[in-house]
């Protein structure tokens, strides 16, 4: 089912929770130990990320550079399929324009609608560390509208060899990525949203916005959203902090701020578990607050770890 069909059909705020794949090597067993003490708030939909493989080049004795994986989260589409076939929860994958050419955006979308996955959520991706900044394949995407547009002309059953004839149109619900506190790298917040719109009038139909801490950051950013026309589901994306190093790790990977009273909290805290029952309660705040002002489903960011996620849920679904 789709996101936006889940959303219409529930009166109450719906829950759902982002996962990441575990690192290459590692088994699906322990995601699935992370999954289940969250299954009985029942979640509508669990997000799936998409990691591109980190390399580095090192150079040989011989002087050429050999290119090394670093790091690698593979299994986002089989994990997909694992989650509806265990739980039978619709599972949505993120697609990224990095690493891929549209000819493997085509076929991964290809593999994914047989599947009978009904969701993607649509992104740019973020540079690999060796890079610096996003660089996109050959003849692959460089912003996430235009592997948005592939994705709306499959739905319309336009495949990229335009000499196939009576192709099967895809019907996905495409969601995308929004930044309350703007994209770092964006000059302004209002330029940001004029792309966050092109997504929508491209096709785009519902928006998970990226974690705050601040409830005010997000209401203001529905506000002017709708302002200029923006009239989808803003989904928004709660992180629990479960650790002291996130005070400063979390703006510097996801460039958002902590409001100062949280910091307050967590500067006293003696050790991660005082910290993680912070967080928890403050997420427990925003998620009521968030739910007042009538949000169609509360995001977790569970990064995989259930503890703090079902902590909050329990208090409120
Ligand atoms: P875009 O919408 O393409 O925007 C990127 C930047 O370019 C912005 O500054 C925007 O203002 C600007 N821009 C957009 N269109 C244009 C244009 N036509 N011309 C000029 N400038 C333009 N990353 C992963 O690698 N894997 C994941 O699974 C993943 N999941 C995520 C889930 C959520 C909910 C969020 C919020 C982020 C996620 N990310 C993920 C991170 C995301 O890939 C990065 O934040 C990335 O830097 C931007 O992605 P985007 O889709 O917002 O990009």
């Amino acid at each position: 089912m789709k996101v936006t069909e889940h959303l219409a059909q529930s009166p109450k705020t719906v829950f759902s929770f982002e996962i990441l794949p575990p690192l290459k090597g590692q088994s699906i067993n322990q995601l699935f130990s992370a999954i289940e003490p969250l299954m009985e708030f029942k979640p509508a939909f669990i997000d799936v990320t998409y990691h591109r493989e980190e390399y580095v080049y090192t150079q040989q004795p011989n002087g050429f550079l050999e290119r090394k994986t670093t790091r690698k989260r593979p299994g986002t589409v089989g994990i997909c399929a694992a989650i509806m076939n265990r739980y039978g929860i619709d599972a949505v994958p993120h697609l990224i324009c990095g690493g891929f050419s549209i000819e493997e955006t085509e076929n991964a979308l290809i593999d994914l609608d047989f599947l009978g996955i009904d969701n993607v959520l649509v992104l740019r991706g973020d540079a690999i560390k060796s890079e610096g900044k996003f660089v996109p394949e050959a003849n692959g995407h460089h912003f996430a509208s235009e592997l948005l547009e592939q994705v709306a002309q499959m739905n319309k059953g336009k495949y990229l060899d335009q000499e196939l004839q009576k192709t099967a149109p895809t019907s996905f619900c495409i969601g995308v990525a929004g930044y309350p506190e703007k994209h770092f790298e964006s000059p302004n917040l209002d330029k940001d949203l004029e792309y966050l719109k092109l997504k929508v009038d491209l096709g785009a139909e519902y928006i998970v916005t990226q974690m705050f801490f601040d409830n005010n950051k997000y209401f203001e950013f529905v506000r002017k959203c709708r302002a200029m026309g923006i009239q989808v589901p803003i989904i928004p994306g709660l992180k629990p902090i479960t650790a002291k190093n996130q005070l400063t790790v979390l703006p510097s990977i996801f460039h958002i701020d902590l409001p100062h009273d949280l910091v307050k909290a967590l500067d006293k805290c003696k050790n991660n578990e005082e910290v993680m029952q912070v967080g928890i309660e403050w997420g427990i705040q925003q998620s009521k607050e968030l739910m007042e002002f009538g949000v169609p489903c509360l995001h977790y960011y569970s990064m995989s770890r259930s503890v703090a996620v079902q902590n909050i849920a329990k208090a409120l679904f």
